[in-house]
């Protein structure tokens, strides 16, 4: 049932119901967060992500399912021959056996909504961010259940004295792996660790994940043998993330081994460009040689298909001389193809010159904001084979909206230009960056769009989106990809719009840049 409510509410789209009752319900119970403000914006002392009202529906929804399923339709007689003087054990015992298997089923979603290639991503229009804050939620359901299990049944073993002879059987021990292995994510994936070590995170919770599978299926397999099928709930949960494997070294196999160009375009920004792949939405970017951990991989938006001319040449080749030490920068390398007056590399008149030309080279272009892990190192390459991992993400079908309005901050451009070059009515960009070497680079790929862009100062957000969509005429949608702050604020000001709103429908879409 959980699997199947996510289509059956994204489709719920294509109902025949008025648009300005969908702009109603989606203002007031969907698109806002739960409390205040904040959903993009972790909360007081980073505790976590408050989920948005919409979310919360479905994760009140979860734990709903998982009450009702932990006491319906347990059959305890009475008199009891196993429990002869104290039926409230045999009870407890019969609702941790409840728990504990409902701790399994959840595994099997926790698995399903974490993959990269999920297959609800294909069948509804949910983000790969919200599905994560459900595999959260079903997560801590599935450790809830499991922590249940376990305790009551060691509070009846001590009670019946059987416990030091109970807990050296392979059984015992192997249960209760598990569920520490289970119970250690917990703590182990909170957002502050996220945030400072996703590396590390990445790794102990895949290594916990596997602890957790291997302790569960050996557990049952001492208990039960295969007498009741309980593993059998342990069979989706590895296939999903067999799948899910699999079909991450499929489209990295189908891009090949590529080589990727590294621009410095100012402190805070780095150009990478990747000749001979073609991608939409973001694609998870591995540079094997860049750490030793050649597993590394980190999502980036697809800014361009289009590759700035310096990068043209055969396909998988430097175009450029230049040792590992020498920083790529703007104006700072020389390059005799793209040398200006000054003898400089001047990257934009490179890539209006390629954008402009008639026959432009396909490629991708991603922009990266310098953090303190790979995206730092990435600055000190100015080439390096990548693998390329893609396509991800959908586009929403903005198509029936006549306005589009998009907001963006800093490198949260590149999530929106794609959808702003597809739409085909009024649409219109507000940009805001902290400094101006972005803007430059990115010029030739705004070419043609409609846009504000504000270099060093913020927009008035609550102004501007009153006047470019507070009047109530003509369907709009609204696009925010930017720092968390930003994005609660468009979002709590167009869901002030919707509310207000009478006569058409007012769509939000958020482009998260973290999960
Ligand atoms: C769908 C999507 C599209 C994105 N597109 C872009 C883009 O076009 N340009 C851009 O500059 N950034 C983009 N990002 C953000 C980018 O992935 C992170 O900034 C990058 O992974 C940080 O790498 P780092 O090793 O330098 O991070 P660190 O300095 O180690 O950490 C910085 C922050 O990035 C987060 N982070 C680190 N690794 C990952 C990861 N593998 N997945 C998700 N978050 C991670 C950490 O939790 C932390 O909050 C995108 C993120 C997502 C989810």
């Amino acid at each position: 049932m959980i699997f199947l409510a996510p289509i059956a509410l994204s489709w719920m789209r294509f109902a025949p119901v008025p648009r300005n009752l969908i702009s109603k319900v989606n203002a007031y119970l969907i698109y806002p967060a739960l409390f205040g403000k904040r959903h993009s914006q972790p909360l007081a002392f980073n505790i976590g992500i408050a989920p948005t009202r919409g979310q919360s529906f479905f994760i009140v929804y979860i734990i709903l399912i998982n009450v009702i399923f932990s006491g319906v339709g347990i059959f305890f007689g009475r008199p009891n021959a196993w429990y002869p003087d104290d039926p409230a054990a045999g009870i407890r015992n019969a609702v941790a056996n409840r728990v504990g298997v409902l701790s399994l089923v959840n595994l099997a979603l926790v698995f399903l909504f974490s993959g990269r290639n999920n297959i609800l991503l294909w069948l509804t229009d949910w983000s790969h961010s919200t599905f994560l804050l459900m595999h959260r939620w079903i997560g801590y359901v599935a450790i809830l259940q499991a922590l249940l299990h376990s305790v009551i049944w060691l509070d009846y073993y001590v009670k019946a004295g059987t416990h030091s002879a109970e807990s050296r059987l392979p059984y015992w021990y192997w249960g209760i792996i598990a569920t520490l292995a289970l119970s250690l994510i917990l703590p182990l994936s909170a957002l502050p660790v996220r945030q400072k070590m996703y590396e590390l995170f990445l790794a102990w919770h895949v290594i916990l994940a596997a602890i957790t599978l291997v302790g569960c299926y050996l557990h049952i397999w001492y208990l039960f043998k295969h007498m009741w099928g309980y593993e059998t709930w342990l069979y989706p949960a590895m296939a999903l993330w067999v799948f899910d494997r699999l079909v991450r070294i499929i489209r990295l196999m189908r891009n090949g081994v590529k080589r990727a160009n590294v621009d410095v375009v100012d402190d805070d920004y780095t150009m990478v460009s990747i000749p001979g792949v073609a991608a939409e939405g973001y694609a998870y970017l591995y540079f094997p040689t860049l750490t030793w951990k050649i597993w590394e991989n980190h999502p980036f938006s697809v800014a361009s298909l289009l590759l700035p001319m310096s990068f043209r040449g055969i396909e998988g080749t430097d175009t450029r001389s230049g040792d590992s030490s020498s920083k790529n920068s703007v104006g700072a390398v020389e390059k005799p193809s793209m040398t200006d007056v000054t003898g400089g590399y001047d990257m934009e008149r490179a890539a209006t010159a390629s954008l402009a030309s008639s026959k432009p080279t396909i490629g991708l272009t991603f922009f990266v904001r310098n953090q303190t892990g790979l995206t730092s190192l990435l600055r000190t390459r100015p080439s390096l084979p990548v693998l390329v991992e893609s396509p991800y993400g959908h586009h929403a079908d903005l198509s029936s909206y006549p306005t589009f309005i998009c907001v963006a901050g800093g490198v949260g451009i590149t999530a929106v230009l794609p959808a702003l070059r597809r739409h085909l009515g009024h649409s219109k960009l507000f940009w805001s960056v902290r400094s101006a070497g972005i803007v430059k680079v990115m010029e030739p790929h705004l070419a043609g769009i409609n846009k504000e862009v504000s270099v060093g100062k913020r927009f008035e957000l609550l102004d501007l989106l009153q006047r470019e969509v507070g009047a109530d005429e003509g369907d709009v949608a609204v696009m925010v990809s930017g720092p968390g702050g930003m994005s609660d604020d468009v979002r709590a000001i167009v869901s002030e719009i919707g509310r207000r709103t009478h006569k058409r429908r007012v769509e939000f879409i958020e482009e998260s840049f973290t999960w």
